[in-house]
């Protein structure tokens, strides 16, 4: 399809000059003749970076009005406390009088709006961090997501909401996928969810646009430099959003898309409707494994256009700003996106076979090393997002499991499990698109996807997806690896990639903490040697035996001592030299890899086609 460089077709926005930002400031509210609309302007201080000037207007009809800032925003479960970064905030009524404002609470204002119809309220917004799920403000570049920069009224939430952006041509542009106004000057949010939901980049950057099933795509690429190519990776894309369109059957965009790639060593990603945000790091296309990482990330953030945004667990439905909102469906939501991410990637010819086996049995080693599987059942991990994943600390390898990792080893089991019951006249994917005939118009329930289950893949396959989500029993990947005629190699790897006996390391059990000259304890794991001696987290090892031990002779040493060995440790604990007697463990692998069984066979590649959308032996 056409890929050309940006020329101006889609919802982008040119620059204000300085002299429209003084007309502007001396402008008094224009209030009582507005439309039924809230509406805000950004503008950006000459002498300051990471700070927005916002001025909004609200119209009010009561003698008291409460001001709102969000507390966290969709799609990335933590209390954020955006309220914390408002460095000054005042109002004014219509006519451009003061008027009394009051903080009644961390995230709330009341103003004595009285008689008038407007409410102006002018702040400054201090951006303190770069992330997806937050806003930055710099003369390089900005990002603006619309629950760290926008308050809101409870009265007005449902108004539309226009927004207008006052910047001098050296800050380039403006990308969003909102819609512009009639005037062409700005952008108009049916409400104040849509708004949240349409992040807006600022910058001098490339766009290149696509148009596929006459669809319209854009990729715009912040920071693109010349490690980056931006006319391959948009053709990349392009594959991956065919191949997703190809896989839900189904075109729910209702206006051009928009992939915001932020490449300024940043990463992640944040969905919503019409467009995602995603940062990357600088020479990430140099490296192929990064790049798969990127295109995976193109894959899953698109995936939840469907996924999330339009079929979304009941919990999520209205959005509650300022408080938790607690699902079990996570595991749904992003463990199978990321399971299907990296499918769309294969089916899609942009991985090979064993590039897909590679990611999978990663995703198995992940899950496989984390005590914490064994104590917290998927759904419940679920929950307790806003407080474990969102939040880790020392113990969280041993006290949680990633519904991202969990959630996609369960994808490929119940994939499996439900191809092998069909004779492979089924499988996951007619239950996904099942599910979004199902829920796309209304939000599902917990036991929604059991029930498509047992309805596509049989009662059996429901009580596995049971069990799987509500105990700690384990995913058998090995059987499902069997189906295919593979077979999963926990063992040690010699360099010619076969199975056998490598000569075995020792290990300590823990994690080290980076950035440290020494070697500094960043977690113990539970049921190993580590563990039962007594390290926690924050402990410096000095020495091992009678040997220092030090980052660069850690590996050769952990060869020499064999496992199941005794001998002791030199540890500062708060400065405090101890010494600890550790039986040392046999080390994991850092990767684990999948192989073909012998008898591999003609049944088994046709197997894998089904499943990755291309012959295996390529
Ligand atoms: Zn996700």
């Amino acid at each position: 399809m056409l890929i050309a460089r940006y020329r101006g077709r889609f919802h982008k926005r040119g620059w204000l000059p300085l002299a429209a930002l003084a007309v502007f400031l001396y402008l008094l509210p224009q209030a009582s003749k507005a439309a039924a609309e809230v509406s805000h302007t950004i503008s950006f201080p000459g002498d300051r970076e990471q700070v927005f000037l916002v001025r909004s207007e609200f119209p009010v009809s009561a003698p008291v009005t409460e001001l709102l800032m969000p507390n966290w925003t969709p799609g990335s479960y933590l209390i954020r406390d955006f309220a914390a970064n408002i460095n000054r905030i005042s109002a004014l009524s219509a006519d451009g009088s003061g008027v009394s404002l009051r903080k009644i609470s961390k995230d709330r204002w009341q103003v004595d709006t009285g008689e008038t119809d407007t409410l102006v309220v002018d702040y400054e917004v201090f951006t303190p961090d770069l992330n997806v799920s937050t806003s930055w403000a710099s003369q390089l570049f900005s990002l603006i997501n619309g629950a760290s920069v926008f308050l809101y009224t409870p009265q007005t939430s449902d108004l539309p909401q226009r927004v207008d952006i006052v910047i001098d041509k050296d800050r380039g542009e403006y990308f969003t996928a909102m819609p512009a106004t009639v005037d062409g000057n700005g952008f108009r949010a049916k409400d104040y969810d849509e708004l949240v939901d349409s992040p807006i980049a600022v910058a001098k950057a490339p766009v290149y646009q696509f148009v596929h099933q006459s669809q319209e795509y854009v990729l715009l690429n912040v920071g693109e430099n010349e490690f980056w190519d931006g006319e391959q990776a948009v053709r990349d894309v392009e594959e991956i959003v065919a191949e997703t369109q190809k896989f839900w059957r189904i075109n729910p965009l209702e206006r051009p898309y928009w992939f915001l790639n932020f490449i300024i060593d940043g990463k992640g990603g944040l969905e919503h409707d019409h467009s995602t945000v995603m940062m990357t790091g600088r020479r990430q296309m140099r490296n192929r494994n990064d790049y798969v990482n990127w295109l995976g990330l193109v894959a899953h953030e698109f995936f939840h256009v469907w996924n999330v945004r339009n079929m979304r667990p009941a919990a999520l439905t209205n959005y509650d700003y300022q408080n938790e909102q607690y699902t079990s469906q996570l595991w749904l939501a992003e463990g199978l996106t990321s399971y299907y991410d990296n499918l769309i990637m294969s089916r899609a010819g942009l991985i090979t076979p064993k590039e897909y086996m590679e990611l999978l049995a990663k995703s198995i080693h992940r899950l496989e090393t984390t005590p914490g599987r064994l104590l917290r059942p998927v759904e419940e991990a679920s929950l307790d997002a806003w407080i474990r994943h969102y939040q880790p600390n020392a113990n969280s390898l041993n006290s949680t499991i990633s519904y991202y990792t969990k959630g996609a080893v369960i994808g490929f089991v119940l994939d499996t499990y439900i191809r092998k019951a069909s004779k492979d006249r089924r499988s996951l994917d007619d239950v996904m698109r099942k599910m979004y005939e199902l829920y796309s118009s209304d939000p599902y329930g917990n036991d929604a996807l059991r029930k498509v289950v047992v309805d596509i893949g049989g009662e059996d396959a429901g009580q596995l997806l049971q069990s799987l989500l509500t105990t700690t029993a384990e995913p058998d990947v090995d059987s499902a690896l069997d189906y295919y005629g593979l077979q999963l190699n926990r063992g040690a790897i010699l360099v010619t990639g076969e199975p056998g006996e490598a000569p075995l390391t020792s290990d300590l059990g823990v994690l080290w903490e980076d950035g440290h000259p020494g070697l500094v304890v960043k977690a113990v794991l539970n049921g190993t040697g580590g563990s039962s001696a007594g390290l926690i987290s924050g402990d410096e090892i000095l020495a091992i035996g009678n040997e220092r031990l030090t980052r660069d002779n850690l590996e050769s040493l952990m060869t020499s001592f064999s496992p199941g060995e005794q001998t002791t440790l030199l540890v500062s604990r708060r400065d405090r030299i101890m010494e600890l007697t550790i039986k040392l463990d046999v080390a994991i692998p850092d990767q684990f890899s999948i192989l073909l069984k012998s008898g591999f066979d003609k049944r088994d590649i046709a197997r894998l086609e089904r499943l990755l959308g291309q012959d295996p032996r390529e």
